[in-house]
């Protein structure tokens, strides 16, 4: 499911108090229109009511569809900094989904696309899906004659 909360922020310009709707994680399949908010750029995006002061809210934020098995997930670059954050992942900047979920992870939660840019994110998920459409018009010949 999607998730989304309301949040007081403070303007970091003008300190005006405003509240806000943070979205932590966007599934785009139960809720299409989280993906379309996401493409026009509306996603913890911060525009202040006082003094129009405008920038990103700077959290993480996961990208899932499970139809499409898409799962792509920003951070913000500043998480590279702390331990815990880099302590997710391994070498080859996979995500480490461990034994301590003690639930099922879905196929499309265990490779987890990481970027550091919201324009990176939308970037990506247009690409995955602009293959899906290029597979399902192009489909690749059956490989199974290489003997
Ligand atoms: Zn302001």
């Amino acid at each position: 499911m999607s998730i989304h909360e309301n949040r007081t922020v403070n303007c970091p310009k003008c300190q005006q108090k405003q509240t806000v709707m943070v979205w932590s994680s966007i599934n785009a399949t139960l809720n299409p229109e989280g993906r379309n908010k996401l493409f026009e750029g509306q996603i913890n995006h911060f525009k202040c009511v006082k003094c129009e002061y405008e920038s990103l809210i700077p959290i993480p934020l996961l990208y899932h569809d499970p139809e499409r098995k898409i799962a792509a997930h920003y951070f913000p670059p500043e998480s590279m900094q702390k331990a815990e954050f880099l302590d997710q992942f391994d070498l080859d900047g996979k995500f480490v989904v461990t034994g301590e979920v003690d639930f099922d992870v879905p196929d499309h939660l265990l490779d987890v696309h990481v970027v550091f840019n919201m324009n990176e994110l939308v970037s990506y998920v247009i690409f995955r899906e602009m293959l899906i459409e290029f597979h399902q018009q192009n489909p690749s010949s059956p490989d199974l004659s290489l003997n």
